[in-house]
């Protein structure tokens, strides 16, 4: 068979694939074990609120037709949330979708796009795929945000300034002051992408929603959310985009798949909406496992980044592979870093009480007295 890698663009072949991690069924077959904790993506040990069940009985009709192209009446309950234009909202397969779709509209080869590091790779794998270039802003010693070194990469005005509030894999998060300081920075010529994902774990006085800041400034802007982590819907991808205007989503519209949220999704996400109680259970849970997990690591002498996410990051003090390997055999499935620079530290999720604690007994296990 003839090589097919000549046929494939540069970016292609050189960016890695997605490192998603292992099922619970391949760790069960591959280390013998029964009970897997999935701690390595971030999901809802909760999983979605109990009326997310009752989009089922109108599955057949569902999966017969294709979706609304727009998800209108989900957008239409997004925009009534946020207080902005129905057109100004915009739905992805998972916000990932919309990262690929925002890379695609506005990156031309040579471009640079700053964004955080440590990264959430996709925020740099899409630039990449695009021919972009990225200005990566380093976190400090302590994993808190370098906000003066993240302004002056705003102020070489990038074509893009994306980047996750609370920022994955570590956590940490910009103030409202912190964030105006930022956008101050940006010039009228660059696009600003805050990625939201864990907006609903971080809710609070010191945690500003971007939307918030930049909706009464003159920028280009969007902000990502997504359903697959507090509302639990990680399965059936979907996300969504607010943008400063219809005219900005409208130009996304056309740079997405027609019918890239699927009709399940748009149903399930608006039952997921109406159960605003089961979000604030789960997020008051994985507030108080994150607590004691992250003084359990402490007292067993790990250095713990600052989080308001639904997982800690933190620094194993040896090759994270190897201790993500040592944990799989006990049934753990957590996140080793990758990224220059990080190859000690492991990202594990919050799961449940019983979940935390099966990842505490591994950890001490393999644990350097
Ligand atoms: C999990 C995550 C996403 C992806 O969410 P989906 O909606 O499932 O695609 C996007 N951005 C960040 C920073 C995330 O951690």
């Amino acid at each position: 068979m003839a090589d097919p890698s000549s046929l494939i663009r540069e970016e292609v072949r050189t960016i890695a694939r997605y490192n998603a991690g292992l099922t619970i069924d391949e760790v069960r077959r591959r280390h013998g074990v029964e009970v897997v904790a999935k701690l390595g993506s971030n999901e809802n040990p909760n999983g979605p609120s109990a009326s997310v069940a009752s989009v089922l009985s109108a599955f057949h009709e569902l999966a017969r037709l294709y979706p609304d192209p727009s998800g209108r009446a989900l957008a239409a309950e997004i925009a009534r949330g946020f207080a902005v234009e129905d057109g100004q909202v915009i739905l992805g397969n998972g916000s990932e979708d919309l990262i690929a779709v925002i890379c695609r509209s506005v990156v031309r080869p040579g471009d640079t796009i700053a964004t955080l590091y440590p990264s959430f790779p996709l925020h740099e794998d899409y630039t990449a795929l695009m021919g972009g270039r990225i200005d990566r802003v380093v976190v400090k010693a302590d994993l808190t945000i370098d906000v003066d070194a993240l302004v002056a990469a705003a102020r070489r005005k990038p074509r893009m300034l994306l980047f996750a509030n609370p920022m994955n894999p570590v956590g940490s998060w910009l103030t409202p002051a912190e964030l105006d300081r930022v956008i101050a920075a940006v010039d009228q010529d660059t696009l600003v992408v805050v990625d939201e994902a864990y907006a609903e774990y971080a809710a609070g006085e010191d945690y500003p929603s971007a939307v918030d800041l930049l909706r009464d400034t003159p920028l280009n802007w969007a902000v990502l959310r997504t359903f697959s982590k507090a509302y639990g819907l990680a399965g059936l991808r979907i996300g969504y985009g607010i943008a400063s205007s219809a005219a900005l989503c409208s130009f996304f519209d056309r740079a997405r798949t027609p019918f890239n949220t699927n009709a399940v999704a748009q149903a399930a996400a608006l039952a997921a909406l109406a159960a605003p109680g089961h979000l604030g259970l789960s997020v008051a849970m994985a507030l108080s496992e994150r607590d004691r997990i992250g003084q359990a690591l402490l007292d067993l002498g790990y250095r713990v980044a600052p989080s308001k996410c639904n997982f800690l990051f933190f620094d194993a003090g040896r090759d994270a592979t190897v201790l993500a390997e040592a944990l799989l055999a006990r049934g753990v499935i957590v996140k080793p870093w990758k990224q220059p620079g990080f190859e000690t530290f492991v990202r594990v999720s919050i799961g449940s009480p019983v979940e935390n604690d099966h990842f505490l007994a591994a950890l001490a296990a393999v644990s350097p007295a």
